[in-house]
């Protein structure tokens, strides 16, 4: 049995069509109708008014925080139990992050960024963004983090790099923000090898990303810089690989969420296991028409909460019941050639951000004790999935 892996690019054979016609096309740089189409169709999918592809889910966000003011000496609110990409653009902007609990789906409590922001009124800290996560695909309390957000006129940067796919309150995860960002890295629900974007709720917002992803170029016949730039647009050929992706998101949602019920059904003669995803939601039809939402600006407060969520299931995560029983199953898992790994371990605890503040309990310290990420791979045959059951204790 060849090593099973948690989440492993998974191609279509389509990509190579659109390969093959972008290479015959010769635009195989920072332009062209791949780009162009790619985006249209995150637009179409998601509902965003607009979208930039990026030359990885990380210059999504650094461009995003840069949209939204982030600067020396600011702060910025970061939930601690996240990959530490999330985290990454705050330095390279020489802004500071404050780092904030989570809920127990392991997404940013309201509670603990009301108290944050709190803090930082009465001590004087600039917070120039909020960053939500909606962490292994499902979706963060959105309508009483914006309520609280709002309370302080603070713009929120959603990181839905995991959660392509997921909804809340019927809106796409990634539109909910100011600024929303998607990865298509290696392993992430769908791929372009390496890959994100920004979506965009104005063409301003989407001219400006661009003009700093393409290094800041001036109107002039000649070279000509007044700010400073970088080079991260999404090449054409990549685009080519993310449009035969797209084209499948919503049977790959289908099929990440299969996966979580079958991991859900064998855990249930254990009941010490639990998981960090949520319960689907009762059926809906099997394939979701496209596209799902509405295009117009949404306000969240005509409707009511509890909102309904769905996740997309990028990963199935188990939550055991302490420590030990985690690395027991881990242990085991790895001894079998099959990769399994602990959730995100906290950021407020990894050395690089050790002077930095948090605020919070110690939920997340306790999903990252108990949780193990499980293969959750969309291309798993049964026997592979079978053979990971079997070797689980
Ligand atoms: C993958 C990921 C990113 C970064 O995406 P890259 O495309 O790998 O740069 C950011 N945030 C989260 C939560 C992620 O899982």
């Amino acid at each position: 049995m060849n090593r099973i892996y948690l989440s492993p690019p998974h191609l279509t054979g389509k990509e190579q069509t659109y390969l093959q016609e972008v290479l015959a096309s010769n635009w195989i740089t920072s332009a062209g109708k791949m780009l162009d189409e790619f985006e249209a169709m995150l637009c179409a999918y998601t509902g965003a008014s607009f979208a930039l592809a990026t030359n990885s889910g990380t210059s999504a966000i650094h461009l995003g925080l840069k949209l939204l003011g982030v600067g020396e000496g600011d702060y910025v609110i970061c939930p601690t139990l996240t990959f530490i990409a999330t985290a990454n653009p705050i330095l390279y902007l020489g802004a500071k992050p404050i780092f904030v609990d989570v809920d127990a789906w392991g997404n940013v409590a309201p509670e603990a960024l009301a108290e944050a922001l709190a803090y930082c009124a009465r001590e004087g800290r600039k917070v120039r963004a909020i960053i939500v996560v909606h962490l292994f695909g499902h979706s963060a309390q959105m309508h009483e983090l914006i309520t609280i957000a709002d309370a302080y006129n603070i713009p929120i940067l959603e990181d839905a790099a995991e959660a392509l796919g997921g909804t809340y309150a019927g809106k796409a995860l990634g539109t909910w923000g100011r600024v929303g960002v998607l990865s298509f890295n290696g392993n992430k629900i769908i791929t372009t090898s390496g890959g994100g974007a920004l979506l965009l709720p104005t063409a301003e917002m989407r001219e400006k990303a661009l003009f700093w992803a393409t290094q800041a170029k001036d109107q002039a016949p000649h070279y000509q810089h007044s700010e400073m730039g970088y080079n991260y647009r999404l090449s054409n050929v990549l685009a080519g690989v993310g449009k035969a992706q797209m084209e499948v998101l919503p049977v790959r949602v289908a099929q990440k969420r299969e996966i979580f019920e079958k991991w859900r059904i064998f855990f249930q003669k254990y009941p010490t296991v639990s998981f960090l995803n949520p319960l689907p939601l009762p059926a809906r039809s099997p394939s979701p028409p496209v596209p799902l939402f509405s295009l117009q600006p949404f306000n969240p407060s005509t409707l009511l909460p509890p909102y309904p969520s769905t996740s997309n299931y990028w990963l199935t995560v188990a939550l055991f019941e302490h420590y030990e029983m985690r690395e027991k199953v881990r242990l085991s898992l790895e001894k079998a050639n099959i990769e399994s790994r602990p959730v995100w371990k906290p950021l407020h605890l990894q050395p690089v951000f050790a002077q930095d503040i948090y605020i919070g309990g110690r939920v997340a310290e306790g999903i990252f004790q108990r949780g193990l990420c499980l293969p959750s791979g969309t291309a798993m045959t049964d026997e592979e999935m079978q053979y990971c059951f079997k070797n689980v204790f």
